[in-house]
């Protein structure tokens, strides 16, 4: 019998006629807080539910939601996350529905899955413009932050058999990664999973540039890894004679997608002879104090390069990124970047706002917390990063005229039949909607085509409609009675205005 989480899904998976697995490096601990035989339960219900079905790739369904319930386990995500992964597919692909699911296993889980269900509705068509839109709809309509970490491990999943898709979904898929995605998860502090979006995506969004990294720049990353390897040896021996514990010290290539974009830039243009960090030498160490006496004992061997030390530790970056980062002058001249962090702020480098569960459960005391490196205040994190994000899409004035400070709740989204999203308050109607698309269209509006179905002027829109608003140009004006039902100022001054004239 499994004993661990960890061995149970392995062990599922072997079962599946596959043991290939990613091993993820951090969250390796045994967790006594699984329910085990329920989280079989969970598994032997949505594979008895997918049952006859297979994945593009020709595989039984269950391997997907079970790799998707495998890479929350190694990020350490709770119970009720690893069951939801298993059963995320549930009511929307299977004869079983989302009751079905909250019957079996209550209502925390059915609240996750129902949501992972309401996000699918959300699909970028490659408009640039609407991105920010898009990725604003994604956060607001997941009620729950598991629900995106959830979606984050299902794309993973997906990206991976990506080979399997015809041409056209493969870009749809990997754009949206890029664009919606990545940026999520990259706002939320979660850099493994962001480097994985984006390396994944890579090859189909920009296959060009991609071969042409693998050809021209990997080579140089190898070079850089062996003079890497000559400053670990020193670096390990200078630390030993000054009683520095060492955690892990190691080359750090810089992901193959983030190289290219800094590449691309015009002070770099292309010339990867610049880019210090290509390789950086990362070091871990058990506490803050090792983490700067680490520095000093850097820059006692090798002269800094002016500007370039960044204290990320007593000035975190938004997203709660922390680090001493430093560049200097190093062996046979030549310019290294050296990142040094604790294993707790490395942990919430690599998994953000995932590894709030993991500290949670396994560590209690705010000072020793602190020593650590853990940056989570009493008040949860993540609350204060979505926050930071409402501040700056409020700094931009493009949104000004729709936002309200409660968009986290009480906002719908509905789509053009292009697929634009058009974020509105709760209640708002086919008018609402027409105004905001334009203010021509409101004027002359006669109805509208909700999913298809004719429609009225005052239909109550919900998230996810697809409307088409239906026009007469013969019309004359707005009709007065519109105005007891919009619920945007916007619609009832332009309807004010109109009838006034
Ligand atoms: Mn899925």
């Amino acid at each position: 019998m499994p004993s661990t989480l960890e061995d149970l899904l392995k062990m599922l998976r072997r079962n599946q006629g596959n043991n290939r697995l990613a091993v993820f490096p951090v969250f390796q601990k045994n967790r006594s807080a699984y329910d085990l035989d329920l989280i079989r339960l969970a598994y032997d219900y949505a594979e008895n539910a997918h049952r006859g079905q297979s994945r593009k790739s020709g595989e039984p369904y269950i391997i997907h939601p079970l790799e998707t319930a495998i890479t929350l386990a190694q990020m350490g995500m709770d119970q009720a996350t690893i069951i939801a992964a298993l059963l995320h597919d549930v009511p929307e692909d299977t004869n079983y529905s989302l009751v079905d699911v909250e019957k079996n296993f209550g209502s925390e889980v059915a609240i996750l899955v129902g949501g992972i269900t309401k996000l699918g509705v959300i699909k970028y068509r490659g408009m640039e413009k609407y991105a920010e839109n898009l990725r604003r709809m994604f956060i607001s309509m997941a009620q729950d932050i598991r629900i995106i970490l959830i979606k984050m491990a299902d794309r993973l999943h997906n990206l991976k058999t990506l080979d399997a898709l015809l041409p056209e979904k493969q870009q749809r898929i990997a754009r949206e990664s890029l664009e919606i995605y990545a940026p999520i998860a990259n706002r939320l502090g979660m850099g493994f999973i962001k480097g994985e979006l984006e390396d994944l995506a890579f090859p189909y969004v920009f296959p060009k540039d991609y071969q042409w990294m693998q050809q021209e720049i990997m080579p140089q990353i190898k070079i850089q890894m062996a003079y890497i390897d000559k400053i670990i040896k020193l670096v390990e021996h200078e630390l030993h004679q000054e009683k520095i514990k060492i955690v892990s010290i190691h080359g750090r290539a810089k992901r193959l997608f983030s190289l290219f974009q800094k590449l691309k830039r015009p002070q770099y243009n292309g010339d990867v002879s610049k880019i210090y960090d290509l390789v950086a030498l990362r070091i871990i160490v058990p506490t803050v104090t090792d983490c700067y006496s680490t520095l000093g004992v850097i820059h006692h061997l090798w002269k800094p390069v002016p500007n370039r030390i960044k204290d990320y530790i007593a000035q975190p970056k938004p997203n709660g990124y922390q680090s001493l980062h430093s560049t200097v002058f190093c062996l046979e001249g030549k310019i290294v970047e050296f990142q040094i962090r604790t294993p707790q702020m490395h942990e919430q480098a690599e998994y953000g706002i995932a590894a709030h569960w993991h500290y949670k459960e396994t560590n209690k005391n705010p000072k020793k917390l602190q020593e650590k490196g853990y940056n989570l205040p009493k008040k949860l994190k993540w609350i204060e990063e979505l926050v930071a994000w409402q501040k700056e899409i409020q700094d931009n004035e493009q949104y000004l005229d729709t936002l309200t400070i409660d968009f986290f709740k009480n906002r719908i989204f509905a789509f053009t039949p292009r697929g634009d999203v058009i974020d509105l308050p709760e209640e708002a109607t086919a008018v609402d909607f027409a105004y905001h698309v334009h203010t021509w269209i409101g004027d002359h509006c006669t109805g509208a085509k909700v999913n298809g179905a004719m429609a009225s002027c005052d239909t109550i829109l919900k998230s996810g409609d697809v409307i088409e608003i239906i026009t007469d140009k013969n019309r004359k004006s707005p009709s007065r009675d519109w105005l007891r039902f919009v619920k945007t100022q916007a619609a009832k001054g332009k309807i004010r205005s109109k009838l006034l004239k």
